[in-house]
């Protein structure tokens, strides 16, 4: 019989953000499943994530599974040294204790950096690599928002990323997966990896593939997948983590190494062709909310607004109060917001009960320049303890655990407020404390994406607002150290020249 080991490690990493991410976050999972060990990995099975996928397909095809740890954290900044070592080691030591494998299948993000290492995925391969030596099968699924580097093509056999954005092809990648690794393990065969980094960063909410050019991208990238390549991916990655290997790439497996180069170049300068398509509206947060109130008058369904550069799915804190406040200022009705993650302010509002009135000083408090505490009275319409189901297509049918929630009103603005962190990209994450998102006029998503997959069908119009948060809209605007020399920091943007860090100043003067 066919023994496949298997594990899952995911971090997306925003080293400008405020809150790294530790052992005890990847325990609880955030918007990903609870941390999962030994057997209890073979129970993730009918949910929206990489290993799930894989774990159907290998059902399917009989292989008997060799689980070790599945976990993943919210994005945020750096995974601690101590998370990832004692993660990485249930990985590492798992397999080396498997006995007698034929593959090893692992669910990574691809855009992990820890306090320590650059490129945590890179590591992990590494480490796996050295147990299992050079000949067995290594297949990986990632993230769309991978900064794929050039040790993790060298360690793994197949890198396979997702293709939706939001990311509604989680499960489906894995799949993916299984398929190349049955290929791999028929033929006997190794193919041939073609691996191309892209001259510009890709700010992430003109990633989306609902939308060209990257609809047409991943069409284009479909159609070219064939006997002689298999596997092709594009990955606009993540672009918020300050090293070298930030940015997008491109990487093919073929038959032979002429068969991947041709199709990884197509793609690639296919994505270099549009470079000025990756671009769009952003609203302020005020003329934003003044914009949206006016399409309300005559809409029939909700607006919603992205509140992007607060997304916990990016490395923001999910706590920014600026479109909040932007919508009690300009007096907007039947508008909701959410999640607002704040324990303090969700215990204050169970302590004192539905229909109570309360001060708060809400959210704000991740020291977000800008941005600050929301000091004012709030009406405590419903609690709820946060555990729900997520049914819609980008969580999948998740179990959420948002922690301690309330419905918290001020004027006719509502207001979901959480324990815990994770991405506003389900109506569920409405309902669960009473507000019924499609009876909304205005709705503003803690989201710049992901949302859209659930929100789209209900929604008369979309729209970006830009308020103080830890994901700049605008990735020029993020403070860029360690990039690769000549790259553009956004489309048609300038190239990133290296200054003398400080501790060069410091050798020479
Ligand atoms: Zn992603």
């Amino acid at each position: 019989m066919t023994r496949i080991a298997i594990g899952g490690f995911l971090h997306e990493t925003n080293t400008f953000a405020p809150t790294k991410a530790t052992y005890d976050d990847f325990v609880h999972g955030g918007g990903w499943p609870r941390m999962a060990v030994g057997a209890e990995v073979l129970r993730l099975r009918n949910i929206n994530v990489g290993i799930s996928g894989f774990i159907d397909a290998a059902d399917a095809q009989g292989w008997e599974l060799v689980p070790t740890i599945s976990c993943g954290a919210s994005p945020c900044a750096h995974v601690t040294e101590d998370a990832f070592e004692r993660i990485a080691r249930m990985i590492v030591d798992g397999i080396a204790g498997a006995g007698n494998l034929d593959a090893v299948y692992l669910d990574l993000h691809g855009a992990m950096v820890t306090e320590h290492l650059d490129d945590g995925e890179g590591e992990i391969l590494a480490r796996v690599r050295r147990v299992i030596g050079k000949e067995l099968p290594l297949v990986v699924s990632l993230d769309l928002h991978a900064n794929v580097t050039p040790a993790m093509v060298e360690h793994a056999d197949a890198l396979i990323a997702y293709r939706t954005y939001p990311h509604v092809d989680m499960a489906e990648t894995g799949r993916a997966a299984a398929r190349h690794l049955a290929l791999l393990l028929g033929s006997k065969q190794r193919f041939a990896k073609a691996f191309r980094q892209l001259p510009f960063l890709i700010p992430i909410s003109w990633q989306c593939t609902s939308d060209e050019p990257c609809k047409g991208i991943y069409r284009r990238l479909a159609g070219l997948e064939s006997d002689k390549v298999p596997t092709l991916s594009f990955a606009p990655g993540f672009p918020a983590a300050d090293f070298p290997d930030c940015g997008p790439s491109v990487f093919a497996y073929g038959r032979t190494q002429a068969d991947a180069d041709a199709a990884a170049d197509q793609i690639a300068a296919m994505v270099v062709g549009h470079e000025k398509d990756f671009d769009g509206r952003i609203y302020g947060p005020d003329d934003g909310v003044r914009t949206a109130m006016q399409w309300a008058r005559t809409a029939g369904k909700p607006i919603v607004i992205a509140d992007t550069q607060d997304n916990p799915g990016a490395g923001g804190d999910s706590d920014t109060t600026g479109m909040l406040r932007a919508l009690v200022r300009n007096g907007a009705t039947r508008a909701a917001t959410g999640v607002i993650w704040d324990p303090q302010s969700a215990e204050a509002a169970h302590a004192a009960g539905e229909g109570a009135t309360v001060r708060l000083a809400l959210g704000g408090k991740s020291g977000i320049p800008g941005d600050a505490p929301y000091e004012e009275s709030f009406v405590v319409e419903k609690l709820s303890d946060g555990k729900f189901i997520a049914p819609g297509p980008y969580y999948g049918g998740r179990k959420m655990k948002m922690g301690p929630s309330a419905c918290l009103r001020i004027g006719d603005v509502r207001v979901v407020v959480s324990s815990h962190k994770a991405q506003l990209a389900d109506q569920a994450m409405y309902r669960f404390v009473g507000i019924e998102p499609t009876q909304q006029s205005i709705l503003v998503n803690k989201s710049s994406v992901h949302f859209r997959a659930d929100f789209e069908p209900i929604a008369e119009r979309l729209m970006i607002c830009a308020a103080p948060g830890a994901m700049p809209a605008d990735t020029a605007a993020l403070p860029w150290t360690r990039l690769r020399p000549g790259i553009r920091v956004k489309p048609n943007g300038p190239a990133f020249t290296p200054v003398l860090s400080r501790s060069t100043s410091r050798a020479i003067g």
